[in-house]
């Protein structure tokens, strides 16, 4: 991916293919971006390019457009949502209200307002961290107790948001919360208690974090298997976001709501590029070549 990142970027966004992308054949299409936890003069430029190109919309007028179908939104739209609600993200509040932006946070409602760590913060090596996401959840869980990590473990600095930050951007009016999980497991890895426990558990402590309904869930990786799509139904969540590939549509499922991976700091070329869709397609497109390739036995 690095020849995509270090040529094609510029050159897409001038030549405006990207653009021609998402902006002709997409235009009645929503975007959902997902960030986690961006700089904010980072985020503060982003906001100001995608404004250009864009109407930002909150996920919840998608939601709510989804379930009735009378109610418009308009072209060009996209969605600004950030999983895990690490307390960083209390520094973009003065920037949402230069913008008068709305996003959702998705918060990992077990882990928010203490001093605990997401397990994927504390391990560092990237190839382990990798493997961890493939074993079955009690494997996973042993592996990092013999790394040192143990999910209940204190740490000396607090990198999750509190109440009292958490309050202070719902005050905003411009943050809305979704639950993320208790412990942000794999679900599609977990036992069926254990998933249900994940989706139903968070939605409740969401609700108790933040004094107000949690309506959507966000998939931890991504990740997500019909069972625990019927959890989210079932839990009384009204919708949940993948990151699954592609815009969404008024026909799209509420619980496969697709998104966009985005960086959180960076060259904000690259970032307009992976926004509108384009870095993706060229991903599949690469993928396919291989495909084509290997079928082909060159
Ligand atoms: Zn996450």
């Amino acid at each position: 991916m690095a020849f995509f990142s270090n040529l094609l970027s510029p050159g897409l966004r001038y030549s405006g293919l990207s653009w021609a992308l998402r902006h002709t054949l997409q235009k009645n299409k929503t975007t959902i971006l997902m960030f986690h936890q961006p700089e904010a003069v980072f985020f503060d430029k982003a906001l100001s390019e995608l404004k250009k190109r864009y109407n930002i919309i909150p996920l919840s007028l998608l939601i709510k457009s989804l379930k009735n179908k009378t109610i418009k939104i308009p072209e060009r739209s996209i969605a600004i949502t950030l999983d895990d609600g690490r307390a960083e993200n209390l520094r973009l509040l003065p920037v949402l209200e230069k913008h008068n932006v709305t996003v959702t946070i998705f918060l990992i409602s077990g882990i928010t307002d203490t001093m605990q760590r997401p397990w994927f913060y504390a391990v560092k090596d990237r190839q382990f961290k990798k493997s961890l996401k493939e074993m079955s959840d009690s494997v996973r869980l042993a592996a990092l107790k013999r790394y040192g990590y143990e999910q209940d473990q204190v740490f000396e600095e607090r990198i999750m948001l509190n109440k009292k930050e958490i309050q202070s951007m719902k005050e905003s009016g411009l943050v809305g919360f979704g639950a993320h999980t208790m412990t942000h497991p794999i679900l599609p890895r977990c036992s069926d208690s254990k998933a249900a426990k994940e989706i139903q558990l968070s939605k409740i402590a969401a609700e108790a974090l933040t004094h107000h309904p949690c309506s959507v869930f966000s998939f931890p990786n991504g990740e997500y298997s019909e069972r625990d799509i019927r959890i989210c139904k079932k839990a009384g969540y009204e919708a949940a976001v993948t990151l699954d590939t592609g815009f969404n549509s008024k026909n799209t499922d509420p619980f496969r709501l697709k998104r966009i991976s985005v960086p959180d700091s960076g060259n904000i070329s690259e970032f307009l590029v992976k926004a509108s869709g384009a870095w993706a397609f060229f991903k599949v497109l690469a993928g396919k070549q291989k495909r084509t390739r290997r079928h082909s036995g060159l």
